[in-house]
């Protein structure tokens, strides 16, 4: 499906992080002229230093908090931290970046009459009553607790897209990433995967949260960010939201002995403090993603893995 969005510019906010440098690259590979807007939260310029030199790419520092008037004909909001060690760091620079990012963004998609795109959350859905999780559940979050910046943040953010497709006729998408990871994962995110995975490479011990037997069901960056461009590319009635994610679970335990198992580690697992409002269970129903746009994740636990393992390996030996 190569040139979707061929002459087509498109902008990305967020798009130095993990994910959206991914989007940047692909959305170029699929022929469109790329805005990356990003203040360096989280993101790093290192993960789009490849792209500099593509004429079709800019990078432009900004923080979304303040309006940005530029002219593109798409968007994908995906500025935000997104691990709870980081957007705990700055919890009111975390609502902000949800809520006045959101405004902003949409604001410019309104005066522009472009499609926006939002990256939300399972975090929605909170420690989550229902399992798997569809969109039609309206999620079971504590609105004072740590979390609440995050998912209280992005809950709004879904509130404003709503109301801005309802009142001013925006075409609108909602897309709910569960659990992603992959190579260009900053090793100090503080998410599982690349904790597990830099101490494994370590032979350092591997920290499990609890007793290990909380459930998340983990999506390889790739495909997550397939389902991101089919969701942009799909016809104007398709606002979601929509669960993007892979439904295949596994407790944090066994996540832990697969890095083990794939690394060839010889670390040991130790157990730390179960962080307050730490979600218990964690899956999507993907049936919506899999009948309207016609995805649905390639890549599995182990596979995905391995790549990521071979990032980490040569970033920590560079
Ligand atoms: P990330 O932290 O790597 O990327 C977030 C990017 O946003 C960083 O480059 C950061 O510098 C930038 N940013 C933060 N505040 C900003 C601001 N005020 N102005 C401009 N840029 C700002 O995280 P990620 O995993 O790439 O997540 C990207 C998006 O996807 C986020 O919106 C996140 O909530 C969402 N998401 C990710 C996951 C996941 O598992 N990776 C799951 C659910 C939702
Ligand atoms: N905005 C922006 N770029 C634009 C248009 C608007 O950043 O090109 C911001 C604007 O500063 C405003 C927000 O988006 O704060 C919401 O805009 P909207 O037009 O919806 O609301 P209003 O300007 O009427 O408050
Ligand atoms: N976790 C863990 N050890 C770590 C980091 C995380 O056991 O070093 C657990 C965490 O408590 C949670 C799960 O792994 O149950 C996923 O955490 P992450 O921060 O990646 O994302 P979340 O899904 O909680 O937003």
């Amino acid at each position: 499906m190569a040139g979707r969005f061929s002459g087509r510019r498109i902008l990305v906010t967020g798009g130095a992080g993990f994910l959206g440098s991914h989007l940047c690259e692909r959305l170029l590979e699929e022929g469109a002229e790329v805005l990356c807007v990003d203040n360096y939260f989280t993101g790093r310029r290192n993960n789009i230093a490849h792209l500099l030199g593509n004429p079709l790419f800019e990078a432009m520092r900004h923080d979304v908090t303040f309006p940005l008037f530029v002219e593109v004909d798409g968007i994908f909001n995906f500025a935000c931290p997104a691990s709870p060690v980081h957007y705990q760091s700055d919890p009111v620079a975390t609502t902000k970046v949800s809520v006045h990012g959101a405004i902003n963004m949409l604001g410019l998609a309104k005066r522009l009459k472009c499609p926006i795109l939002q990256a939300s959350t399972s975090e929605v859905y909170g420690d989550p009553t229902m399992h798997p999780q569809p969109e039609h559940y309206w999620g079971h979050v504590n609105p004072i607790g740590p979390r609440a910046c995050y998912d209280e943040g992005k809950r709004c953010a879904e509130t404003l897209f709503f109301d801005y497709y309802r009142q001013h006729d925006l075409a609108i998408k909602v897309m709910r990433i569960f659990n992603t990871y992959g190579p260009r994962m900053h090793p100090n995110d503080g998410r599982v995967v690349s904790n597990f995975i830099v101490q494994a490479l370590k032979n350092e011990p591997i920290t499990i949260y609890g007793d290990g037997e909380q459930s998340r069901s983990f999506c390889y960056v790739d495909d997550l960010i397939e389902g991101a461009l089919r969701l942009m590319a799909s016809s104007a009635e398709v606002t979601g939201p929509i669960n993007i994610g892979n439904p295949n679970e596994f407790t944090i335990k066994q996540l832990a002995e697969a890095v083990i198992r794939l690394v060839g580690s010889k670390s040991e697992l130790i157990r730390m403090p179960l962080p307050q409002d730490d979600p218990k269970q964690r899956r999507p129903d993907i049936t919506q993603a899999r009948q309207v746009l016609k995805w649905e994740p390639t890549i599995q636990l182990d596979e995905g893995l391995l790549k990521t393992i071979k990032y980490f390996d040569e970033l920590l030996n560079n």
